[in-house]
């Protein structure tokens, strides 16, 4: 099949953007326009030298002077910092862009790619959940698309299709792997250290999102993500620990209708690219042999509270969202350096939704100020717990 797109990545390098290149490697009507990372200059000067972009960003500005330097040989413009990155995700020649960097950062590209009238291929999950509001409106103003990359969003995206009033819909159930602790309870947890959380059972993700899916505040940031695509907040959450059923749509008959497949990022992210459209993917073929029994279960939310507190911000709305999540940022990068125990991710969690005041209708401001503040709260709970 004919097929032409021109995408911008952002986070090429990660787990997302490798896999988003591997899809454009394999059909060559997906073309590589421009390109960022943080600070992975070896793969993105390799990245850059196969796909031939125009523009490459490193966020890290350092970094990106020794990048100018290896791409002397070529016409690629090197950019740097923040403003590189939005540079990056409003090129010119782009039509889609594909938000796969981490955390809040991914928050003001998203926003500037749509103002320019750049289709959304969404991982970023941070964006909706910090930002929903502005996004959402932002993209129907300028008529663009949000496309889910996230597995889930993209089954019931997927299990939309046909749907021709939403009305119709009765409510979203989202199903979780329920990670590498599921059926343990909190005392069992207590001495759970990074490379016990890090060891994911069916995915193959960046470090962060592996620990928020072992707390489950993955799931939580997902549940407000859905919200904002799917403009419901009737979801619930299933454990289902095969990950072969991405996600399900029950509606008003009581029908419901699911995707499955094996569990494999490139189907979302393909589909992003190619929607309405469909093209063959090698490899990974759902065997239902593998898979005698697919089991569900209610989520343990008094072990796992960090997923009651998402329903809480998700309940509240404003900014308790974007508390949830800059304290869960700070947070797990104290849990990964050591500095906090497991446990300690949601008790901080819980801090700093309890301490910052709620504010409706947030703006991009407010979203940065509490940004900082969530992440001070959780530093203070460090100093605090040492003590
Ligand atoms: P990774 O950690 O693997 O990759 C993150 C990417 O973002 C890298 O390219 C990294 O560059 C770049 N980056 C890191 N920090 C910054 C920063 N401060 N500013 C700009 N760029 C930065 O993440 P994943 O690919 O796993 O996840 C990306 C997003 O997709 C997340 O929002 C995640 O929740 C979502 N997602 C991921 C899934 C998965 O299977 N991995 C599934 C569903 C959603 P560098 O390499 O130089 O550090
Ligand atoms: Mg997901």
């Amino acid at each position: 099949m004919e097929f032409e797109k021109k995408i911008a990545v952002l986070g090429s390098t990660g787990s997302i953007g490798t896999q988003t290149l591997e899809i454009a490697r394999e059909y060559k009507g997906i073309k590589i326009e421009a390109m960022s990372a943080h600070s992975n200059i070896d793969l993105i000067e390799k990245q850059a030298r196969e796909f031939k972009p125009k523009t490459v960003c490193l966020t890290d500005e350092g970094k990106a002077k020794d990048l100018k330097i290896k791409l002397a040989d070529t016409d690629i413009k090197v950019v740097q910092g923040k403003e590189g990155l939005i540079e990056t995700a409003t090129a010119d020649s782009a039509d889609t862009v594909v938000t796969a960097v981490v955390g809040i950062s991914g928050l003001e590209p998203t926003i500037e790619a749509i103002k320019a009238k750049k289709n959304i291929a969404l991982a970023n999950k941070e964006t909706l959940v910090t930002g929903g509001h502005i996004v959402m409106d932002l993209a129907k103003e300028n008529g663009v698309a949000i496309l889910p990359v996230d597995s889930e969003h993209s089954a019931i995206f997927q299990s939309l299709q046909g749907c021709k009033d939403r009305r119709e819909v009765k409510r979203i159930l989202l199903t979780a792997s329920g990670g590498p602790f599921f059926g343990k309870k909190r005392e069992e947890l207590v001495d759970i250290k990074p490379e016990d959380a890090l060891k994911h059972p069916n995915w193959n993700m960046g470090a962060k999102v592996t620990i928020d899916s072992s707390t489950l505040v993955n799931k939580g940031l997902e549940v407000m993500e859905a919200k904002w695509l799917f403009g419901t907040d009737n979801i619930k959450v299933l454990v289902h620990r095969q990950s072969v059923v991405h996600s399900m749509v029950e509606f008003v008959d009581n029908g419901v209708i699911a995707q499955l497949g094996a569990p494999d990022m490139r189907l979302p992210i393909q589909y992003a690219l190619t929607y309405p459209n469909r093209l063959p993917m090698k490899n990974n073929e759902l065997d239902f042999t593998k898979y005698p029994s697919l089991t569900f279960d209610e989520p343990d939310t008094d072990t796992f509270y960090a997923l009651k507190l998402a329903y809480d911000a998700l309940k509240d709305g404003g900014i308790k969202p974007t508390v949830f999540n800059s304290a869960d940022e700070a947070a797990v990068e104290l849990f990964m350096q050591g500095k906090i125990s497991y446990l300690g991710i949601s008790d901080a969690i819980a801090k700093a939704m309890s301490e910052i005041k709620n504010i409706e209708n947030p703006t991009i401001s407010d979203i940065w100020e509490t940004d900082k503040l969530a992440r001070e709260i959780v530093y203070r709970f460090e100093k605090e717990s040492l003590i």
